[in-house]
């Protein structure tokens, strides 16, 4: 009989789910393996050797029975490593982290490791953990993933021909890489609306706060504080670039303020 193939790993629990009385089927974000799904037998037995079933958001390293037939692996143990506490019993709390988890969701691939994604995500939920704004943090992280996903967006200039100055506003366009200028944009409705390359005008202020979003190191994001009105135009353009570059919308999105 061939050996058990045993890994281990660091992983943030993205979907725990009860499988019947005493087991659950897991989701994982890990470090090393990506995207992976697993059984835990026996979690929810009094007794057992895991010390309690797992829940989601809480970073955990896990053992695991790698199965080259299956893509639901057996898990086999699970030390608690972050609970991340801080981020429930909280309204951002909640719908920050929850958004960094549809994000990474859309940008993370089965069993494709992508450390540099694992790192954005952990420590955007330990910022938030630690009592960090979520709407900076939450916007701050999802152009740092795209950016890591060979998807970012051109804020400071246009994505065309890199003049920087604009005018009063100026048009966003995900499918061209971020900002246009007026030469380079030919939009027939002058960009009023969304058109069918995703196109809307945008203020240039708000794209600086963006821009400072992107660049700032996620520690420091919770201290971009643009106001209310900014932030709510500036969670707009994202949730657009989003929906547009990803294809979906993502609905947590929707209720950050
Ligand atoms: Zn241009």
């Amino acid at each position: 009989m061939p050996a058990a193939n045993f890994a281990c790993t660091t992983a943030v629990t993205c979907r725990c789910r009860a499988y019947s009385e005493t087991s659950q089927t897991l989701v994982f974000f890990s470090r090393d393996f990506g995207r992976i799904s697993g059984l835990a037998k026996g979690v929810m037995r009094p007794g057992n050797s895991f010390g309690g079933p797992f829940d989601t958001l809480m970073e955990y390293e896990i053992t695991f029975v790698r199965k080259s037939s299956s893509s639901l692996h057996v898990i086999t143990d699970g030390e608690l490593v972050r609970p991340f506490k801080g981020l429930r019993g909280r309204f951002d709390g909640y719908i920050a982290s929850n958004f960094l988890l549809e994000v990474v969701t859309a940008l993370s691939e089965d069993e494709e490791p992508d450390t540099e994604l694992y790192d954005l995500f952990t420590s955007a939920l330990e910022a938030i953990d630690r009592g960090g704004n979520g709407g900076p943090i939450s916007l701050g992280f999802a152009l740092k993933a795209l950016e890591l996903a060979g998807l970012g967006l051109r804020l400071d200039a246009c994505a065309l021909c890199g003049k920087s100055s604009f005018g009063k506003q100026v048009q966003f366009r995900p499918s061209d890489g971020g900002v246009v200028c007026d030469v380079c944009s030919l939009t027939g409705d002058g960009g009023k609306q969304p058109d069918a390359r995703g196109t809307f005008n945008v203020y240039p202020g708000d794209l600086r706060v963006l821009s400072a979003l992107a660049s700032s190191d996620i520690k420091r994001l919770s201290k971009i504080n643009p106001g209310r009105d900014v932030m709510k135009r500036t969670i707009k353009i994202v949730r657009h670039a989003l929906r547009f570059l990803l294809e979906k919308p993502l609905i947590m999105l929707e209720y950050l303020s």
